[in-house]
């Protein structure tokens, strides 16, 4: 079914100025890191190490193959102690592989370096695949399978927009990699055999904007969009409406198109350079909770509570923890998660309690949802659990961007009755 895009008029506020003019700051794996055994589309792994194996930095210690390849490559050199379940920033209990740090940061290369220019488009979908490049923009998707199905692809959009409020990672990336991010998106374009790359950054964002412009300006095929500052502007649909001017029903190649981060770019060009998979993570801690929100980069599987130690720690003893943005990302109860290879933000945000009213129908959700669905509706046939109304309602098409929670006067929290929907219809199914 094709979505029909609402109004998409609505800024929010950046809050970006409390982390954008800061240098990003190194933060060393402490005693251990627990790599997570996760790809957005599974959790089933074959571990390829046991306890007592000595690991470098790069060794490949687990592998996806349920459905899609994802291998995982350890991120420090020491000893494996073995799997451990451990609360995931997904909200359920998932397999770590815990690896005892050794303080050398010993390395090994995972894979020879490939030279995009003379790779052939197969040999770059299969030196992607097996560096293991998941989508940086926080979804973890793995970004092969894309190219894999790709044809007829007239643009490589990608994706620098950075909506969420705090959240500057991406800003910070270009700004210090931008060579390597344009080689990744070279090399990408390559593998989709598209006519064009395009970078898509908000006009509001003048320094980055600038930056980008003058590092592409002399590269054939590779150019600039700037788009109005206004949320959910980097949600695929809406830029490949944007950009195509079509809807698509369920991928953007449907219509010519193929959505990548800017993020991703880089994490692909690191491999093809230097024969790296993703083993750090470059992501922003921010919010009113935190004494010193910064862009971090660290190796994958330092605990959190390690990386808001480095950033001065909280700033109230009661704050809420989100893994990822205030509008998209999720509520983490405590903070024994850990750094993630998609990661690109953790928000502490004061608690603040507010008294909700009922809804008073003013419709002002139904306004805003960048999806046109009429959340207020589906709320409440979550509540009676309706299936038959979510399903009418559309439910399953929200892309739980936070839009109809935030703008509620009520203080209804809107967007999680909707997710309960999604998770009804999608348990239904099952
Ligand atoms: S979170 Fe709310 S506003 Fe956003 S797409 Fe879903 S229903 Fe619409
Ligand atoms: S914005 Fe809040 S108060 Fe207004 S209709 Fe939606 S749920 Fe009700």
């Amino acid at each position: 079914m094709s979505l029909l895009t609402g109004s998409m008029r609505h800024h929010i506020p950046g809050y970006k100025d409390l982390t954008e003019k800061k240098e990003i700051q190194e933060v060393k794996a402490g005693s251990q890191v627990l790599i997570p055994l996760y790809a957005s589309h599974s959790t089933k792994f074959d571990v390829l190490v046991k306890e007592g194996d000595h690991v470098c930095v790069g060794t490949k210690i687990a592998e996806c193959n349920d459905r899609m390849y994802v291998p995982i490559y350890s991120s420090v050199s020491g000893t494996v102690k073995g799997v451990q379940k451990r609360m995931h920033m997904t909200l359920k209990p998932l397999d770590h592989v815990v690896i005892e740090n050794d303080g050398k940061m010993e390395e090994t290369q995972s894979f020879a370096p490939l030279d995009y220019q003379s790779a052939s488009r197969e040999e770059l979908i299969a030196f992607m695949k097996e560096a293991g490049i998941i989508g940086q923009g926080g979804a973890g998707f793995p970004t092969y399978v894309k190219y894999e199905q790709a044809k007829d692809i007239k643009k490589l959009i990608i994706d620098g927009a950075e909506c969420e409020p705090y959240v500057t990672a991406d800003h910070k990336m270009m700004e210090t990699r931008l060579d390597d991010m344009i080689t990744g998106i070279l090399a990408m374009r390559k593998m989709a055999q598209a006519e064009e790359a395009v970078i898509v950054i908000k006009k509001t964002h003048t320094e980055i904007l600038q930056k980008v412009e003058a590092a592409v300006a002399n590269v054939s095929g590779v150019s600039v969009l700037p788009v109005v500052d206004v949320y959910p502007i980097g949600w695929e649909r809406a830029l490949v409406r944007l950009i195509m001017k079509k809807d698509y029903d369920k991928l953007p190649s449907e219509v010519g198109a193929i959505v990548n981060n800017v993020s991703t770019a880089y994490a692909f060009a690191k491999a093809l350079l230097r024969g790296k998979g993703i083993i750090t993570a470059l992501f922003t801690v921010s919010g009113d909770g935190v004494a010193n929100p910064v862009n971090i980069h660290c190796p994958v599987g330092v605990p959190i509570s390690e990386v808001i130690a480095a950033c001065g720690g909280y700033l109230d003893e009661n704050v809420k923890l989100i893994a990822g943005g205030p509008m998209m990302g999720k509520t983490i109860v405590n903070e024994q998660f850990v750094v993630e290879r998609q990661m690109n933000a953790v928000t502490v945000l004061k608690t603040k309690v507010f008294d909700t009213v009922s809804c008073m129908r003013c419709g002002q959700c139904c306004d805003v949802c960048p999806s046109a669905l009429q959340p207020v509706r589906i709320a409440q046939a979550a509540k009676l659990n309706d299936k038959a109304m979510m399903e009418k309602l559309c439910a399953m098409d929200c892309i739980e961007c936070g839009l109809c929670a935030y703008i509620c006067p009520s203080r209804l929290d809107v967007t999680e009755n909707v997710r309960k929907a999604k998770r009804q219809l999608a348990m239904a199914k099952k």
